[in-house]
């Protein structure tokens, strides 16, 4: 096949007339290239801007998409588009989605060789190349300037383009050169990219581009798909692991302020099971790239980080996105956030904040000697702590940092937690109790347990099982529990020392509460998961295919598919080839490519039979998690686990039952209407007993009568 067959030479000959017949064909494109059946906003614009040959700058969020708005018009301009770009870490991965898309695009920068850049320029020379991604530093290189005179250039992308004024945040000297490319390539138009840019970054990209009457495309630089959210920095640590865990399987960042405490979290992270792994400046340049190629590989779940971690890596599904310590202003703090979610699938960005933080920047800033400087960064560090302060919208108030307006919000903390309160007196009275019973000397973790009654060996040796307190508080989990203690701490209730192993004790205000019964009311958290077992089970596994594929042709997970293509099969689960190319982000290429070994993992998930679960909540329960916990992960009922529970015994597995057998009194009863009724089946006995006794305890007393040995 000729090479611009392939490319949709149709458009060569258009003439305005047809512009109709034009948006079709770039619509198929768009699907056939790059699997999307629709324009993220702005993009379309964008392109149709650049295919009169025009020059732009757009100027769009992170996960905005900007990469289609030049990538797409490569495909149908004739000739070579050539993508200025500083991050040369980015250019592989970049040139390989590409080519998993069919694309022919190749990248020339100092990683290559002699010989290798030789070999493209041939192949560019020839026409076989659509894309070519360059550092900016080749271009000052006449030699590779005479090479592009060779070779068509259709399109002249600048990503990043801020990096060429001083006044950015990320100034390349490198970039000072481009002027060139207007100056030798008169008839190529010129699009300038970028993230981030004030009034004068945009005047100087325009003006040393030397860009040519541009249009400026400004999309808006709200993240709905990020959620924030501010937390107040007591309990830290437990708090972290609280959030961690709720992203177990999700790639995170944290942000910390100094190097010692990104090595100090990620060991405690690495010590709780978490694969985590610490990233910052003091590390030398060949550690820092393994730590970064295997995050973005799934190998690495948790990144701690200084604030320098993220400039590099464009990895789309960073779902949780956590700043330890506070940013040094509102503009550091959109744009490190923007790295979190940049597939547009909801992510959550979290603050830890203390006032006492404040202290640690204003000392930095303290040393300022420029009274200019120094006043700006003090008026940056007040805005962050007004940030964190806030008790309207946060969303609102960093979109309007950038003077956009406020538009509707449901993804901040602020938004999602209504101002409701609920009655938590009774609770609230169970953990101050245990806190007294165990001699207000164990923090949080502990008393949780001891109020769900746990087995562990800590309880023991304590003597804690022996307490009125131990197992009076079995419906909630021990993050609820440690979320409740939080807000008893907020609220001087608990009072928690300062120190590695905080402990819980009872200050004036918390017995006196005791003491005179008072009503205790705590904020009500509205946020709700939505997760639907099924599908989450199958993405997965797909996400497990995903990596295996990955691996055997040696390109990051996400450049096979991301997460949105994943969820999507697993929430459509396409049986066909046809149904398997209406999924999003599947092109002709990668169904070609793919498309058999997902279909095939689609309907080998729907055919299998159910033991495995069996085995799920067996590792669940000899993990310790109670039977609501075991519930909340599955998504399963009860009573369905109660079930595994019963089956699992029958078939002889060692499950212990202590930690859910029913008191003494209730069994007791319970036993004897079974003996009445004369069988196992629960519904005569749930006659007998009536609404006293749900169907759940009475399957679980069953457990206990018909397979009662001495320990359990
Ligand atoms: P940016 O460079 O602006 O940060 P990218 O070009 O990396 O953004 O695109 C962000 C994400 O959006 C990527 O995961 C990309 O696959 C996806 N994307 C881009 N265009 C579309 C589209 N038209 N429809 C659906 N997803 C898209
Ligand atoms: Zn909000």
């Amino acid at each position: 096949m000729k090479p611009h067959d392939l490319m949709g030479v149709e458009f060569h000959f258009l003439t305005p007339g047809f512009l109709w017949a034009k948006i079709e064909s770039m619509r198929r494109m768009l699907k056939k290239y790059f699997g999307y059946e629709s324009f993220l906003p702005g993009q379309e614009e964008v392109i149709r801007w650049v295919l009169e040959k025009r020059d732009g700058l757009v100027l769009m969020p992170t996960g905005g998409g900007k990469s289609l708005c030049y990538q797409l018009p490569a495909l149908i301009r004739p000739g070579v588009t050539l993508v200025v770009s500083p991050l040369i870490a980015l250019m592989k991965d970049q040139v390989d989605g590409l080519k998993n898309n069919g694309v022919r695009a190749e990248f020339i920068n100092s990683s290559l060789s002699f010989l290798e850049i030789n070999k493209i320029q041939q192949a560019a020379e020839n026409g076989l190349i659509k894309i070519l991604y360059v550092a900016p530093e080749r271009l000052v290189l006449p030699p590779f300037i005479d090479f592009l005179k060779k070779i068509n250039l259709g399109l002249i992308a600048v990503d990043e383009a801020h990096c060429i004024s001083e006044w950015g945040h990320d100034f390349r000297p490198d970039y000072r050169n481009l002027k060139i490319l207007r100056e030798n390539f008169p008839a190529a138009p010129i699009l300038a990219l970028t993230a981030t840019a004030t009034e004068r970054v945009k005047q100087d990209i325009i003006e040393r581009l030397k860009l040519n009457k541009p249009k400026i495309f400004i999309s808006s630089f709200n993240r709905p798909n990020l959620i924030y959210k501010v937390r107040p920095k007591r309990q830290a640590w437990e708090n972290l692991l609280v959030i961690v865990e709720k992203h177990k399987n999700d790639s995170v960042i944290i942000y910390c302020f100094s190097r010692k405490e990104t090595e100090n979290i990620a060991a405690r992270l690495d010590s709780e099971g978490y694969q985590a792994k610490a990233y910052h400046a003091g590390l030398d340049s060949e550690m820092r790239k393994k730590v970064q190629e295997k995050f973005i590989r799934d190998e690495v779940q948790i990144i701690v980080a200084t604030i320098a971690f993220g400039m590099g890596i464009d990895k789309p599904d960073v779902r949780l996105l956590v700043h330890y310590s506070l940013p040094k202003s509102m503009e550091g703090y959109y744009q490190e956030t923007g790295r979190a979610g940049r597939d547009g699938l909801q992510s959550e960005c979290v603050l830890f904040y203390s006032f006492g933080d404040t202290k640690k920047h204003q000392f930095f800033i303290d040393q300022i000697t420029n009274k200019v400087v120094r006043q700006s960064s003090e008026r940056k560090l007040r805005e962050v702590v007004e940030y964190c302060e806030l008790i309207g919208c946060r969303r609102e108030y960093l979109l309007n940092y950038f003077g956009e307006n406020a538009i509707s919000c449901n993804g901040c903390d602020n938004c999602l937690t209504s101002r409701e309160e609920v009655e938590a007196t009774v609770i609230s009275q169970k953990i101050m109790s245990a806190i007294i019973k165990t001699g207000e000397r164990f923090g949080g973790k502990h008393i949780a347990e001891v109020l769900r009654g746990s087995q562990n060996k800590k309880i023991k040796s304590w003597k804690h099982d022996k307490l009125s307190v131990y197992g009076i508080e079995r419906e909630k989990s021990a993050p609820e529990i440690m979320e409740i203690i939080r807000y008893l701490v907020g609220k001087g209730l608990v009072i928690k020392d300062q120190g590695r192993y905080p402990t819980l004790s009872i200050g004036k205000r918390g017995r006196e509460a005791l003491k005179k019964r008072q009503v205790i009311k705590l904020p009500k958290a509205k946020e709700s998961k939505t997760a639907d077992y099924q599908t989450d089970k199958l993405f997965e596994k797909l996400r497990r295919l995903r990596k295996v594929i990955a691996d055997r042709t040696r390109v990051p997970p996400y450049i096979v598919f991301n997460d949105v293509s994943l969820k999507q099969m697993a929430k459509l689960k396409p049986k066909t080839g046809a149904e398997f190319l209406k999924i999003t982000g599947v092109g002709e290429e990668k169904q070609k490519r793919y498309g058999q070994e997902f279909l095939q993992a689609i309907n080998n998930y729907k055919k299998r039979p159910a033991p495995s679960t069996y085995e799920e909540t067996k590792r669940l329960w000899k993990k310790g998690l109670n039977i609501e916990e075991i519930v909340e992960k599955r998504g399963d009922t009860k009573g369905t686990i109660i079930n595994h529970l019963e089956k699992l015994v029958q078939a002889g597995e060692k499950i212990n039952l202590a930690r859910i057998k029913p008191k003494e009194e209730k069994f007791k009863i319970i036993k004897a209407a079974f003996e009445k009724s004369g069988g196992k089946k629960l519904s005569p006995v749930k006659e007998i007993l009536g609404e006293d006794y749900s169907y759940d305890e009475l399957k679980i007393a069953r457990l206990f009568l018909i397979f009662s040995t001495p320990d359990r």
